[in-house]
């Protein structure tokens, strides 16, 4: 066995508190949330799609116009340049206040627009920035396929180019509102002959071309958020690439940072306030010794995820955000176990309660966004220095 490489984890001081500037914004939102939120419309139902992607967009549309979209995006595509200390703000605010989750844009607003902020062209950026910020364009994303999931980089759906154009051919799977997506992230091999992480190209594919058939797919809850996406001569403009040919495996790890960091804040936040709601029905000692558990976990998350935060405005990369989807999937998870426990028989009959639907929804987050066992192999290889998985 090889020793240890050297671990990469450092731990320099935190400054965990919010300035005067970030409490002032923080007291501006609070105000802005109390006049808009009485003013939303009634939630649609769950599989009321066309009403969902109305309220979602809609919701969307107001942070715009408030100055509370994008908040740390560049102000030249519609954002408000603020710091990462802001934003944390923002979620913890508008959690509070029980405003609307990002919904069904969450892969524009937390991971494909903030991967065209890095790796896009001025036209990528100006054409597609302001329009998701706005609620103007909803977005999926088109990685996963039947036999790549975890490895992700076996990817087979071909672009072959023809003048202008790439010609793509394939199926993608578990693409997240795809149904209702107007643009997605998708990754595609541009060189079929070059080693898989090499020959991959990440695209923006308009969702309405011709040759895309999108089937949804039920989930155990009863719902259709995934989709299959079946691609057949779907003809993209190559000025479409995000990145150079083949180099969208770099390009991927852009959004997967994204993906499996920010993307949970609002969810932890969510956490502590369903904590509150299950204490109010358990009274066997055991349970609440349980939820205690919980609600430390949670806690102990939060922290951490201001902890990176204050890392990460002072330029000091931790390891942290790569361990932050795997303890707190795993925590909800447990909790979801414990709300079904608590709720027992009573459980039958509620159907439809958040807390019942808790143990359904949280089986897929060690799933989603990458699986808890390649989310420990990162952790070991990448931040503890181990010796890597033989391939
Ligand atoms: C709620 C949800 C939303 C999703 N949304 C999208 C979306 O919008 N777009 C999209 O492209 N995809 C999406 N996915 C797909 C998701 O990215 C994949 O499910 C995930 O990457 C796992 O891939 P897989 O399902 O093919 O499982 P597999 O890769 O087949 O894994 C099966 C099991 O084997 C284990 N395993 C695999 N390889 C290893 C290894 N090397 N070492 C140890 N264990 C291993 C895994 O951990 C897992 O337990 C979504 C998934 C979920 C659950």
């Amino acid at each position: 066995m090889r020793p240890p490489q050297g671990p990469v984890v450092s731990l320099p001081s935190v400054e965990l508190r919010a300035s005067d500037a970030d409490e002032a914004f923080r007291s501006e939102l609070a105000e802005w949330l109390v006049r808009e939120l009485p003013k939303l419309p009634e939630m649609p139902h769950r599989e009321d799609w066309p009403a969902r992607r109305r309220f979602d967009t809609d919701w969307q549309k107001r942070l715009f116009d408030g100055g509370y979209a994008g908040l740390n995006w560049p102000k030249e595509y519609g954002g408000a340049d603020r710091t990462p200390t802001e934003q944390l703000i923002f979620f913890e605010e508008t959690t509070k206040a029980k405003a609307p989750y990002v919904g069904v844009n969450f892969v524009g607003t937390l991971h494909a627009g903030p991967t065209l902020v890095e790796e896009g062209t001025p036209e990528q950026k100006a054409t597609h920035l302001p329009r998701i910020l706005a609620g103007d364009e909803v977005w999926c994303q088109g990685f996963s396929e039947p036999n790549a999931g975890s490895d992700l980089a076996a990817l087979r759906t071909r672009a072959e180019r023809d003048g202008d154009d790439y010609v793509l051919n394939g199926q993608k799977i578990w693409c997240s509102f795809g149904h209702i997506a107007d643009v997605g992230e998708f990754l595609v091999r541009t060189d079929p002959e070059a080693s898989k992480h090499r020959g991959i190209s990440w695209l923006i594919l308009p969702m309405d071309l011709p040759g895309i058939e999108i089937r949804p797919i039920k989930t155990t809850l009863g719902s259709s958020e995934f989709c299959e996406v079946f691609l057949t001569d779907v003809r993209v403009p190559v000025t479409n690439r995000v990145g150079a040919e083949n180099d969208g495996w770099r390009v991927t790890n852009v959004t997967l940072k994204y993906e499996r960091g920010t993307a949970f804040v609002s969810e932890l936040i969510d956490s502590l306030r369903l904590c509150g709601d299950l204490a109010a029905l358990v009274h066997d000692p055991v349970a609440r010794r349980e939820l205690g558990r919980s609600l430390a976990d949670f806690d102990a998350l939060w922290s951490l995820t201001k902890r990176n935060v204050s890392q990460s405005e002072r330029g000091v990369p931790g390891p942290g955000a790569m361990m932050i989807k795997l303890a707190y999937s795993e925590a909800r998870q447990r909790f979801g176990e414990l709300c079904l426990r608590v709720l027992e028989r009573e459980a039958l009959s509620i159907a439809g309660n958040e807390l019942v639907e808790e143990r359904l929804r949280t089986q897929s987050l060690t799933i989603a966004a990458g699986a808890s066992q390649i989310q420990r192999n990162i952790i070991s290889e990448r931040v503890l220095g181990l010796p890597r998985e033989p391939r």
